[in-house]
């Protein structure tokens, strides 16, 4: 895809693509070296997998924490992050890249944004993540306002109806927990049984028992009714052509995500297996000035752990050092010395 548009353009020392925990905790480390970055990613939140995915599964192995929930260390990550001030581009696949005759590298949108800078870090995990829609007429015009694909602020649905859609961990996890915070919630799903953490659905069953959930089952999504923004209704129905309409202003469809590397594939970059091979110890691509940390980079006996991604942003963060400020010359220091701005 050629984006012929430019809607506006942000210039900044690095790009990073993918807002992953990784990419998140690139921005510390370039933030570290003096290093100013501009962080771009499909998804409307950041956090990656760790958002997408799993954001109340507990990790355990972070170093220094013997457990947290995903979605807490993306929020410390950000908090990480915070002082040295980057610019976040959101809802926006990259999808075009670069190189310019000045030696930057240009990154373009979908969205028609470009972003100049010295170097880029590829933290785009296993590619853009885009939500596996439901094929519902019109879908399009509510999505963001009334139809959602994740939940980024439980406070949204405070005192709304809901439907959840889907059968997996995620419709089971958040039916439990917007059980809290909402008026009423229909868990949709053609059948009876959920691919999800036993513990959660015996929990999902007793709030059903309570009448804070209704379980509408075996029904699939069939329609949406509203004004074309706002949501007055979802039209279900069951196997044997029975339709109800739920009254509810928002729906949740949890029916997965596709991953795909996607526009990455085309830049000419060394792949293997649809993975970036990097040096080890600068996490350098085939092409100077592009790197490529976390989940999307490989190497021999590579682990795709959060932790060794932190590790890699490390490294490409002080390979991109000389990149950036060429002419200085740089005298390696610990964080308990140089502490973070305020
Ligand atoms: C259920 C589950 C449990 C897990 N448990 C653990 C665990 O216990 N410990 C552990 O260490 N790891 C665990 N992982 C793996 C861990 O989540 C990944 O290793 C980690 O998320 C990788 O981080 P990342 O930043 O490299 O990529 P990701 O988290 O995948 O983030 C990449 C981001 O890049 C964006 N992106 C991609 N391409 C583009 C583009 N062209 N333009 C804009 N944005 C783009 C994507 O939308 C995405 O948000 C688990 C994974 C899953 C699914």
């Amino acid at each position: 895809m050629t984006v012929s548009q430019r809607n506006r353009t942000l210039t900044t020392d690095v790009a990073i693509i993918g807002a992953g925990p990784v990419g998140l905790f690139a921005v510390f480390e370039l933030g570290m070296l003096k290093i100013k970055s501009v962080v771009i990613d499909t998804l409307p939140a950041v956090g990656g997998q760790c958002t997408a995915l799993y954001p109340e599964k507990p990790i355990y192995d972070i170093p220094g924490f013997p457990s947290v929930d995903a979605a807490d260390l993306i929020k410390n990550l950000e908090e990480q992050a915070a002082p040295f001030d980057p610019e976040y581009v959101l809802g926006e696949q990259v999808v075009e890249c670069t190189k310019l005759a000045s030696g930057e590298w240009e990154l373009v949108t979908n969205k028609g944004t470009a972003i100049t800078a010295k170097a880029v870090i590829i933290a785009a995990g296993c590619g853009a993540f885009g939500p596996n829609r439901p094929p519902l007429a019109g879908i399009e015009q509510y999505e963001d306002t009334s139809v959602h694909y994740m939940v980024a602020r439980r406070e949204d649905f405070r005192g709304k109806n809901i439907v959840i859609a889907g059968g997996g961990d995620s419709a089971v996890d958040w039916a439990v927990s917007l059980a809290e915070v909402a008026n009423k919630i229909y868990v949709v799903h053609r059948r009876d049984k959920f691919r999800a953490a036993p513990e959660m659905v015996s929990k999902m069953q007793a709030l059903a028992e309570t009448g804070k959930i209704e379980m509408v089952i075996p029904y699939q999504l069939e329609a949406l009714e509203g004004d074309g923004k706002s949501l007055s209704a979802v039209v279900v129905k069951s196997m044997d052509g029975t339709t109800r309409a739920l009254d509810a202003q928002h729906l949740l469809a949890f029916f997965g995500l596709s991953m795909e590397l996607g526009p990455l594939a085309t830049w000419g970059l060394n792949l293997d297996h649809s993975h970036i091979t990097v040096e080890v110890g600068t996490c350098a691509t085939s092409a100077a000035g592009i790197f490529a940390i976390g989940d999307i980079a490989t190497y021999p006996h590579k682990l795709k752990l959060i932790l060794c991604g932190f590790a890699e942003a490390a490294h490409a963060a002080h390979a991109i050092r000389g990149i950036v400020y060429p002419d200085t010359a740089y005298h390696f220091e610990y964080s308990t010395s140089k502490g973070v701005p305020a």
